[in-house]
């Protein structure tokens, strides 16, 4: 497991490490809420009992009240009156010393901000603390802002977080896959009989429904499932909708998370993209880009579209009776709250409603379930720089799935479907993780296609080994034939 001072060592600003360089953290463009709530923090600790983090690793220092405390520490070590005074080389250290001691002052040191730093990036933004705050401390927002003062400052984000950054910036994905690859995915899974056709091309059919795939959806073959079905669903329900394909960028979402500005750049060129597109709605089924898009967007630009994460649209479309489900799905599964879907944005009812009404399945709840759902550890920057921790989150909640009976574990987010399987594999758990999307899918068609790909793959095989078998046979014939 990565220790934390290996974590401060990967902190590195750019600039020296002595005393007299500590770089000044811009706390000046923290905007006033921000302030107010830095303030409001009474230290109770309830966010302590709840932190997915903190569950799996108990150090005070990654807490809420902590991260509070220890970046006031920093704010008042490099700004007002008090740090103004002790910075100053005209005034002697006896003095300093006085007001040390008389007003409790303290430097902050590099090491400090840097293991603060450390810490700061050791949340999955999951929102949980946000929930429980009696002080209704918007904490991930505050999260957010202080990774980007942090990023200004040249701490952040941390060394294996940069890569993603450096990814995004190369080719507009994290993966450090190559532009051309982000359509591969339906090419082949055309060639599969996966699905019937390859995605409509928003530019030629001008549909009115944008779907958005996000970059994990697809470039992970893993996660393949959730692109493949939904694709599946759009045509069985003849929606009028359309995707970017290789025009297709990541919505930027990481960067936002690490604190990185380019985020805004992103925002901006996907808002111009997709206002050019007359598109009425945007769907995701990715709940990391549905909450981006949905929430985030708007505070750089103006959308002329609603967004919704596509168990919502399709929910809306159950309850107009333009949707039906026909075929009967048996399975028994329990419902993983993706954090960006349900506690950000409230999406607890729409999966519900969709899993309730697809016949045969049965839903078994875990203890910990909507705004009180335990985080996978995926998103927030986490399973790049503490790929241990998110290990362990995801290993809890498997556990938790496993204890309640069902079979399968099902969320609708490729992250999460992701930070999940990295719990299966760990554990050797005999769960089986689905995106939501395939029991639509398979309540829709008849049957799932990967099962129904395999079984025409097999017979095919099977055929071909008769044929030759057959031709074998003919050829031995012909040959005692002619001996005779
Ligand atoms: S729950 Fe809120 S008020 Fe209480 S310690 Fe945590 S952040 Fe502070
Ligand atoms: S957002 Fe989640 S992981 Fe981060 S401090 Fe709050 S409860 Fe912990």
């Amino acid at each position: 497991m990565t220790t934390v001072e290996e974590k401060i060592s990967d902190v590195s600003p750019e600039k020296t490490d002595s005393k007299e360089e500590i770089i000044q953290i811009p706390i000046h463009t923290l905007n006033i809420k921000r302030l107010i709530e830095l303030d409001a923090c009474t230290r109770c600790g309830e966010c302590l009992s709840w932190c997915p983090v903190y569950d799996q690793d108990s150090r005070e220092d990654i807490v809420p009240r902590r991260k509070i405390i220890d970046f006031l520490k920093i704010a008042r070590s490099q700004n007002g009156f008090l740090a103004k005074i002790m910075k100053s080389e005209k005034i002697g250290e006896s003095f300093k010393k006085v007001i040390r001691s008389l007003f409790g002052y303290q430097e902050v040191t590099e090491e400090q901000i840097k293991s603060f730093v450390a810490n700061l990036y050791e949340c999955s933004t999951c929102g949980l603390c946000e929930v429980v705050c009696p002080a209704h401390i918007d904490t991930v927002s505050l999260w957010e802002d202080l990774r980007r003062l942090i990023v200004s400052a040249g701490y952040g984000p941390l060394e294996p977080q940069k890569v993603l950054r450096k990814s995004i910036m190369t080719y507009d994905n994290p993966w450090q896959q190559p532009r051309t690859g982000r359509t591969k995915w339906s090419r082949r899974a055309k060639k599969d009989n996966l699905i019937t056709e390859e995605p409509r091309e928003i530019i030629k059919s001008k549909g009115k429904v944008l779907l958005f795939f996000g970059c994990t959806a697809s470039y992970d073959a893993n996660v393949k499932q959730v692109a493949i079905n939904t694709i599946n669903i759009l045509e069985a329900l003849n929606i009028d909708y359309g995707v970017l394909g290789k025009d297709e960028k990541c919505c930027g979402s990481v960067l936002l998370r690490m604190g990185d500005p380019e985020h805004k750049r992103l925002f901006q060129e996907n808002i111009d993209q997709f206002n050019s597109l007359g598109i009425e709605t945007l769907i995701s089924s990715c709940s990391g880009c549905f909450k981006t898009i949905m929430q985030d967007y708007p505070k750089v630009g103006k959308l002329n579209f609603e967004v919704l994460h596509t168990v919502e649209y399709l929910a809306r479309l159950l309850k107009q009776d333009k949707l039906k489900f026909l075929h009967t799905v048996n399975r028994t599964c329990t419902y993983h709250d993706p954090c960006h879907l349900g506690r950000a944005t409230g999406g607890f009812d729409a999966p519900r409603l969709i899993m309730n009404s697809i016949p045969g399945l049965k839903l078994i709840e875990m203890p910990r379930n909507k705004k009180y759902s335990r985080c996978c550890g995926a998103g927030g920057g986490l399973k790049s720089g503490y790929p241990d921790i998110q290990n362990k989150m995801a290993q809890r909640r498997v556990k938790e799935a496993e204890e309640s009976g069902a079979k399968e574990l099902v969320s609708c987010c490729p992250f999460c479907y992701q930070g999940l399987q990295v719990g299966i594999s760990s554990l050797g758990s005999d769960i089986v993780v689905k995106d939501m999307s395939a029991y639509i899918a398979e309540s829709l068609l008849g049957y799932d296609v990967f099962e129904r790909a395999d079984e025409d793959a097999a017979a095919k095989k099977k055929k071909k080994e008769e044929a030759q078998l057959s031709g074998e046979d003919e050829k031995k014939a012909e040959e005692a034939d002619s001996d005779g």
